[in-house]
């Protein structure tokens, strides 16, 4: 009992920081997929502005097949220091397969190939990602180890509401939105922290947060954990980033950070 009302301290406390500092209800209701409704005191030019900001890319130009990009940050990201490198091409990465696969038992295998071609096609795989100043590096590949695979959307136009994510048991990420924008890369920083602490746990540990991720209602405790370990993910994200990135972003990273929070909290 006292740690059940222990985790719901740690669960009251980190839900009212989330509150104090997520994006506004306008743009938490835009990213959860909801109605919006703009009463007039907000200025919607001001929404479309914002968006604009957080998908900004450092390349306006479609991706190839395949290559490597090598970008200055602060190209596209004023206040920005370093440059940003992909290594990528078109595969379909083993472990994406097996996963569809899984997923789709019905789908008959000769037909498979075709379909997850489809549905990825404006994807790439990305085998590297390198962001280098001279302060600091931070090389994907030194914390995702190289049975990981990476598979990232490479358009302007990716839904607000898609999010990345990474699967523990298949090895891959799959970040929806292109990793050379500020959400992109916000966003897959974060997944790299979710594997850094998988690195770290049991298969059984692992099976319990996927379970955990699944429910609809979750226990105290289990919601405690899911908190934490989002809570983990962003610290890891925000102590790259800032290394990177101007104070204005650093704002704006962050309050993502207690935004994706704020919707684990209200689960
Ligand atoms: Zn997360």
């Amino acid at each position: 009992m006292i740690s059940e009302d222990l985790d719901r301290v740690y669960l009251d406390r980190t839900r009212q920081l989330a509150e104090k500092n997520a994006l506004p209800e306008v743009f938490q209701t835009l990213f959860s997929g909801g109605m919006q409704v703009i009463d007039g005191s907000f200025d919607p030019s001001l929404l479309g502005k914002k968006v604009g900001y957080l998908r900004k890319r450092l390349s306006t130009d479609a991706w190839a097949d395949q290559g490597t990009l090598t970008l200055d940050l602060d190209k596209a990201f004023p206040g920005a220091h370093g440059m940003f490198t992909a290594e990528y091409d078109s595969e379909i990465d083993e472990n994406l397969v097996q996963c569809l696969k899984s997923a789709y038992p019905n789908v008959e295998a000769e037909a498979l190939p075709a379909m997850i071609r489809q549905e990825f096609k404006d994807y790439r795989r990305i085998k590297s990602v390198l962001l280098k100043s001279e302060r600091h590096t931070f090389d994907f590949r030194e914390h995702v180890p190289a049975d990981w695979s990476l598979h990232a959307y490479t358009r302007g136009d990716a839904r607000l509401i898609e999010t990345a994510f990474a699967n523990p048991q298949f090895h891959f990420i799959v970040s929806p939105q292109p990793i050379d924008s500020r959400l992109g890369l916000h966003q897959l920083l974060h997944e790299v922290g979710h594997v850094v602490r998988y690195k770290e746990q049991t298969p059984e540990e692992i099976a319990r947060e996927s379970d955990m991720r699944g429910k609809d209602k979750m226990t105290v405790s289990e919601k405690k954990d899911l908190v934490r370990s989002e809570r983990d993910a962003n610290a890891f994200a925000l102590s790259h980033l800032w290394h990177f990135f101007g104070p204005e972003d650093m704002d704006i990273f962050r309050q993502l950070s207690y935004t994706a929070l704020l919707g684990y909290q209200r689960k």
